[in-house]
C-alpha cells in the first residue's frame, strides 16, 4: 500500500499523522510513505535569515524522514523552484506541479489538511491553500493532458493513475472544528512520534515558543519534549470533547478522491479507537455519497420510498431531514449514543436556522391560538401531507 502524505510546512507531519502511519506500517508490512512539503520552509524564524531558515528546515526534515522511515519530498514548480510560504495560492504553478507529483507518486491514501466548514475559524493561510489545491486537482488526477502546457515535462501519457482515497487531517488552526470520524490510538508510538517532532529544532526550542502560538515551551532535552508532547495532543483532545489517557491522532474522510467503504477503512487504519470514532455516521455518510441507499437498519425510510419530487438533487435539505429522522425515530437497536453522534453532526454541519425550519417542516403542526399563547403538536411522521 502507498500514502501520501501533503502539507504546507516542514513538521506538520509529525504533528498530524506519523504516529498513524508508523502503526499502519507495522499492520501492513511493505506500507510505503511520501511526504511532499508544499513550501520552502523559508519563514519563520526571528533571528535567522530566509535563506539560512529553508536550509535548516531542509535539513530537519530529512533527518526525521531517515528516523521515521519515509521518503520526503519537497515539491518544486515546473521551473524548479520551490512555492514561497503565504504565496501558495497566488502561485500559478502550484496546482500543475502537485497534480504531477500525485501522479507521479500514485498513492492508494492521500492525507492533507481540511477546510474549515465554519466561516468564524482562522486559518493558517499555507495549510488552507495546500487543502484547497488537493480537493481542486483531485478530479484531475486520472485526466492526462490536464496541466501538461503549465508543466511540460509532466508524464500526460494517457495511462489509467488510480485516485486515491483522500483523508484531511487534525488542524490545530482550525481550533475544535468538525468532530474526527476516525481515532487512531497512537500512544505505542507516542515517544517515537515525539523523537520524530524533536528532529524539528529550529521550530520546537526556538521558533515556536517565542511566536507563542501554540503555548509551548522550549524543552531543553528530549525526555522533557516527550511529557510536553502528550501535554499537547491532550490539550487538542480535550479541544475536540475527547477524554481518556490516550494519545490519538484524529482524521475526517473526505469524497474529494475515491469515496471508501467502512468496511475497507476499518480494515486499512491501524488501531483505530472506537470510543472516539464514530463509525455509524461515517458509514452513513460513505454510503450517501455512494450512492447507495441508506441502511435500512438506521435510516426508517428509504431513499427509495423519498418521492421523486420531494429533494430529487438529494441536498442540504434532503441531508438534513434523514439525519433528524435518525435523530427523532430510529429504529430499534439505534442507541442513544447513535443518535448522539448524528445529532452533533448536524449541528456541527448547519446552520440553526435551517434545522429549526427542518424540524417546524416536516415534524411540528402549530396553531395559532391567539395574542397570548400559542400552541404546538407533534406532527406524526405518517400524518405529513403529501409533498406540493
Ligand atoms: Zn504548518
Amino acid at each position: 500500500m502507498k500514502l501520501l502524505f501533503v502539507h504546507a510546512h516542514f513538521d506538520d507531519y509529525e504533528f498530524t499523522a506519523a504516529g498513524t502511519f508508523e502503526l499502519w506500517r507495522r499492520q501492513h508490512p511493505g506500507t510505503e510513505l511520501d511526504v511532499l512539503i508544499c513550501t520552502d520552509g523559508a519563514a519563520g524564524h526571528h533571528a535567522l535569515s530566509r535563506e539560512a531558515t529553508a536550509a535548516r528546515r531542509f535539513r530537519e526534515q530529512a533527518t526525521a524522514a531517515e528516523q521515521g522511515g519515509f521518503r520526503f519530498h519537497a515539491l518544486k514548480g515546473a521551473d524548479g523552484q520551490p512555492f514561497r510560504e503565504a504565496r501558495l495560492h497566488a502561485s500559478p504553478g502550484f496546482l500543475p506541479a502537485l497534480w504531477n507529483e500525485i501522479r507521479r507518486l500514485e498513492p492508494d491514501y492521500l492525507f492533507c489538511p481540511p477546510i474549515p466548514a465554519d466561516p468564524l475559524a482562522g486559518v493558517h493561510v499555507d495549510h488552507l491553500d495546500v487543502a484547497q489545491a488537493v480537493r481542486s486537482v483531485a478530479y484531475l488526477i486520472n485526466v492526462p493532458h490536464a496541466y501538461t502546457p503549465e508543466y511540460p515535462q509532466a508524464d500526460g501519457e494517457p495511462r489509467f493513475i488510480k485516485t486515491p482515497v483522500i483523508i484531511n487531517t487534525f488542524d490545530g488552526y482550525l481550533m475544535a472544528g468538525s468532530p474526527p470520524d476516525l481515532a487512531v490510538d497512537i500512544t505505542p508510538v507516542a515517544d517515537h512520534v515525539a523523537d520524530l517532532a524533536w528532529c524539528h529544532e529550529s521550530q520546537l526550542r526556538e521558533w515556536l515558543p517565542w511566536v507563542d502560538r501554540h503555548g509551548m515551551q522550549a524543552d531543553s532535552d528530549v525526555e522533557g519534549w516527550r511529557r510536553q508532547f502528550r501535554t499537547l495532543m491532550a490539550r487538542r483532545m480535550a479541544g475536540l470533547g475527547i477524554r481518556g489517557e490516550q494519545v490519538l491522532e484524529v482524521f475526517r474522510v473526505t469524497a474529494w478522491g475515491t469515496v471508501p467503504t467502512l468496511d475497507q477503512l476499518r480494515r486499512d487504519f491501524p488501531a483505530l479507537e472506537p470510543r472516539a470514532s464514530r463509525f455509524e455516521t461515517l458509514g452513513a455518510r460513505l454510503r450517501e455519497w455512494s450512492g447507495e441507499p441508506p441502511a435500512a437498519a438506521v435510516v426508517g425510510r428509504s431513499r427509495a420510498s423519498v418521492p421523486a419530487d420531494e429533494d430529487p438533487s438529494g441536498g442540504d435539505a434532503s441531508t438534513i431531514r434523514r439525519r433528524l429522522e435518525m435523530v427523532l425515530g430510529g429504529p430499534p437497536g439505534f442507541t442513544t449514543g447513535a443518535r448522539a453522534e448524528v445529532l452533533a453532526d448536524l449541528l456541527s454541519e448547519f446552520g440553526r436556522a435551517e434545522i429549526v425550519a427542518a424540524i417546524r417542516r416536516e415534524w411540528v403542526v402549530e396553531f395559532d391560538t391567539g395574542p397570548e399563547a400559542s400552541a404546538s403538536v407533534v406532527k406524526p411522521r405518517a400524518e405529513k401531507p403529501s409533498p406540493k
